[in-house]
C-alpha cells in the first residue's frame, strides 16, 4: 500500500554507496512516497518541514540525510604518525583513515528519551558497516558523567532538550560545527513543554551554513508558524498524503461505557471490555492508554492477574526502568504495554497491531499519534477507543472525529466480531 505511487529507487537520489548499502542491509529495498519527495530535497541543502502519516519512514528520512551530511564532510585524511595508527583502537582507526570528522555535526532533538533511543538505532544500524561514523544518544533520566564517554568520536547526537542543552552548558558538547539540525516530532518539540529550550539551543548552535528539517505526522496550525520562524526563508514544506492525518490500514472502533464517566464503575468497566477483546482478538501484541499513571498500574496489574504478560510506562519511573520495558517490548516479552501519552508519538513497535483507548487523548493530535502506533509501513491495525456514553467531552470527541477530520469509526460492543485481515 505505501509503495504504489511511486516508482523510485533509493539509487536514484544521489545517495552515497555507503549509504544505500546501509539501506539494503536493513531491508529497506523500496523508498516510501515522504523518502522519495523529501531525500532529494534535503540534500539540495534547504530547510525542510515535512510531514506524513505516522509510520510511513520519516526516521530514514533523517537518518539517511544525517549519514550523507557526514559523509560529505570526508576529506582526504591525513597522514598519520606511524606509531600512532598501530596503537589505535579499531574505531579511531577506521575514523582516521576515512577522514569523517570526529566531533558532532548532526544534532538530532526528539520529545521523549524513548524516541531519541530509538533513533539513535535506526542511524547506527544503517551506518553499521561504516564503522567511522557514530550515533549517540543523550537523555535525561541517566547519569550525565557517562555522556562524556559517549560523545567521543561521535558526529550524530541525538537527545532530549533538556539534556542536550545541559551538555552544551557545561562545554562538553561543541556545536560550533553542526551543520544539520532535526527536529524530530517538531510541532510537539516546539509547543508550550519544550519551547524554552529549543529557543536557546537554537540560539547556540551556529546559523550561517546550518540546515534545518522538520517532521512530524502533525502541525497544528498555531505551530506550523512557530516551526518556520525557526527555518530560512526558502524553507520548502514537504507533505505525503492527503491533510487528516487519519491513518488507511487502522481499522478504527469505539464502544460505549454505560457507566458514568468519572465513577470507578466505569473505569472498571473499560477493563472488563478490554479483557472480553484481548480474549477474542487474535492480536500480537497491543497498546493500551490511559490518562495517568495510576490507572497505568491499575490496568497493567488486573491484566498480569489474567496471565497476559504485560507491564506498564510512564514518565515519573526511573529511566532505565523504562528503557527496560521498551527493551522488553521490542523482545515480544511483553504482549501488552500500558502506557500514559509518554509513547503516544514516535515509537515503532512492528509486531504492535491493537492500539486500546481506555481514556480518550485530550486532544486530537495526540488520538492520530496514538493509534499510529500500529498500522506501521503499512501493515494492518485496530484500534479501540472507550467512550463513555454520558460525558459531553467523549462524544464531542468522536463526533469530531468524524466530522472535523472525517474519520470512519465503526461501532463495536462487547463480541462483536472484529474481521481479520
Ligand atoms: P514514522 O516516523 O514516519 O512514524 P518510522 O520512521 O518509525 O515512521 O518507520 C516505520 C517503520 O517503517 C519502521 O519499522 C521502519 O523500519 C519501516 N521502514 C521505513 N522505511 C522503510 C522502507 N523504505 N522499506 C521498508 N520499511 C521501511
Ligand atoms: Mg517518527
Amino acid at each position: 500500500t505505501l509503495d504504489e505511487s511511486n516508482s523510485v529507487e533509493f539509487s536514484e537520489m544521489m545517495l552515497s554507496q555507503e549509504t544505500l548499502d546501509g539501506l539494503k542491509q536493513c531491508g529497506f529495498i523500496k523508498p516510501s512516497p515522504i523518502q522519495v519527495q523529501a531525500i532529494p530535497l534535503a540534500l539540495t541543502g534547504r530547510d525542510i518541514i515535512a510531514q506524513a502519516k505516522s509510520g510511513t519512514g520519516k526516521t530514514v528520512v533523517f537518518s539517511v540525510v544525517a549519514l550523507e551530511t557526514v559523509l560529505k564532510l570526508r576529506t582526504t585524511p591525513i597522514p598519520k604518525d606511524r606509531q600512532e595508527l598501530l596503537d589505535m583502537d579499531d574505531e579511531s582507526y577506521a575514523a582516521a583513515i576515512s577522514g569523517v570528522p570526529r566531533h558532532p555535526v548532526v544534532m538530532i532533538l526528539s520529545p521523549t528519551r524513548e524516541i531519541a533511543v530509538q533513533s539513535c538505532d535506526v542511524v547506527n544500524q544503517l551506518a553499521r558497516s561504516m564503522k567511522y561514523i557514530k550515533a549517540a544518544s543523550f537523555i535525561g533520566g541517566l547519569r550525565e558523567v557517562d555522556d562524556r564517554h559517549r560523545l567521543s568520536g561521535c558526529q550524530i547526537v541525538v537527545g532530549t532538550p533538556g539534556r542536550i542543552r545541559s551538555l552544551i552548558e557545561s562545554l562538553t558538547l561543541r556545536t560550533d560545527d553542526i551543520k544539520l539540525l532535526i527536529l524530530d516530532e517538531a510541532d510537539k518539540l516546539l509547543d508550550m513543554g519544550f519551547s524554552k529550550d529549543i529557543n536557546w539551543l537554537h540560539r547556540a548552535l551556529p546559523v550561517s551554513q546550518r540546515q534545518t528539517l522538520a517532521l512530524s505526522a502533525t502541525y497544528p496550525v498555531s505551530v506550523l508558524n512557530v516551526v518556520k520562524a525557526y527555518m530560512r526563508a526558502d524553507v520548502m514544506e514537504v507533505r505525503v498524503g492527503s491533510d487528516t492525518p487519519s491513518l488507511t490500514g487502522i481499522t478504527q472502533y469505539y464502544q460505549f461505557v454505560e457507566n458514568p464517566a468519572i465513577s470507578y464503575q466505569a473505569f472498571k468497566e473499560k477493563i472488563a471490555s478490554l479483557l472480553l477483546l484481548l480474549e477474542q482478538l487474535g492480536f500480537y501484541q497491543a497498546i493500551v492508554f490511559v490518562s495517568e499513571r495510576q490507572r497505568a498500574e491499575e490496568v497493567c496489574k488486573l491484566l498480569v492477574r489474567r496471565g497476559w504478560p504485560t507491564r506498564y510506562i510512564a514518565g515519573a519511573m526511573e529511566q532505565r526502568e523504562r528503557l527496560l520495558v521498551m527493551e522488553e517490548l521490542k523482545d515480544f516479552k511483553l504482549r501488552i504495554l500500558v502506557s500514559t501519552d509518554l509513547i503516544a508519538r514516535g515509537i515503532d513497535i512492528e509486531r504492535v497491531n491493537l492500539v486500546v483507548n481506555i481514556d480518550m487523548p485530550r486532544d486530537y493530535e495526540t488520538y492520530f499519534h496514538r493509534i499510529g502506533r500500529t498500522g506501521r509501513f503499512g501493515t494492518y491495525g485496530v484500534s479501540v477507543s472507550f467512550i463513555s456514553k454520558d460525558s459531553e467531552q467523549d462524544r464531542n470527541f468522536l463526533h469530531e472525529l468524524r466530522v472535523r477530520y472525517n474519520v470512519e469509526l465503526l461501532e463495536r460492543k462487547d463480541n462483536d466480531e472484529i474481521p481479520e485481515h
